[in-house]
């Protein structure tokens, strides 16, 4: 899975994004530095959390034929989908980052006490208890990630639906309540991410169109079917290719000079 960015620094300067694109392999930091042919060595920062991205991740692996890597990612959405969730509540209580940080400790080792969490402040805020993975669905990941199971693509596909069914209404309940505080905590995440080396410049913030996402107000989007959203991946990829590519004849090119 790669993302592909064009020089923000260009972007800046010309007014208009240059012909040039790079790809990059997703990072765990959402710091992305490109080097264009212009010179620049800046630093894009990717405005997705993580629990947007690791759908994605899901996403690809289906694609791929890798598909209990397909049900560990989208696990993982959804229970970063807590922290993200978790975050916002504590936003709203104005708890100071300090605080934040000192608590989500006793807690950033042991998935169950993050889900304690999210369920409680969930329900206070709300004043329902949210709907998550059944029982059934709870087995089926934990044979797929405890004992090993090896899962077949629909029941990935399924899976994967299921938890886009538990996810994008919450995202929905969260913005009609607490669109402040998301943006708040996606500010800070775009902080934390943007240091700067002295010999970089900055290229701003981007954002990657996500299956899951905060960012598009499309309906059509948001209520996409995952089987639809593999279908544009794929379109993606061909795009992907041929910036590859056009990429590798430049430095063809380039040693040839
Ligand atoms: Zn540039």
């Amino acid at each position: 899975m790669k993302l592909v960015m064009p020089c923000m620094a260009c972007f800046q300067e010309l007014g208009k994004p240059t012909n040039e694109f790079v790809t990059l392999e997703f990072r765990d930091d959402g710091r992305y530095e490109v080097h264009c042919s212009r010179g620049h060595n800046s630093v894009t920062v990717l405005q997705q959390q993580k629990f947007e991205i690791l759908f994605d991740i899901g996403a690809n692996a289906i694609i791929d034929g890798y598909y209990r890597e397909a049900i560990s990612s989208f696990t993982s959405s959804l229970e970063r989908f807590y922290e993200f969730s978790i975050k916002v509540f504590c936003e709203n209580n104005s708890m100071n980052n300090d605080t934040y940080l000192k608590i989500w400790k006793q807690v950033s080792n042991q998935s169950e006490r993050q889900l304690g969490a999210f369920l409680f402040l969930w329900t206070s805020k709300f004043k329902e208890t949210p709907e998550l993975l059944n029982n059934k669905d709870t087995k089926f990941r934990n044979e797929v990630i405890h004992k090993g199971k090896i899962p077949t693509k629909q029941e990935a596909l399924i899976f994967g639906n299921t938890i886009l069914k538990i996810i994008r209404p919450k995202i929905k309940q969260l913005q009609s309540l607490f669109e402040e505080e998301i943006s708040s905590v996606i500010s800070k995440h775009i902080r934390d991410c943007s240091k700067i080396e002295t010999n970089q410049i900055s290229g701003g913030t981007m954002c990657a169109n996500t299956i899951i996402s905060l960012s598009s107000g499309e309906e059509s989007h948001n209520t996409q079917t995952l089987e639809n959203a593999l279908k544009s991946i794929l379109e993606s990829r061909d795009i992907i290719e041929s910036t590859e590519s056009i990429t590798r004849g430049l430095n063809t090119r380039a040693r040839y000079v």
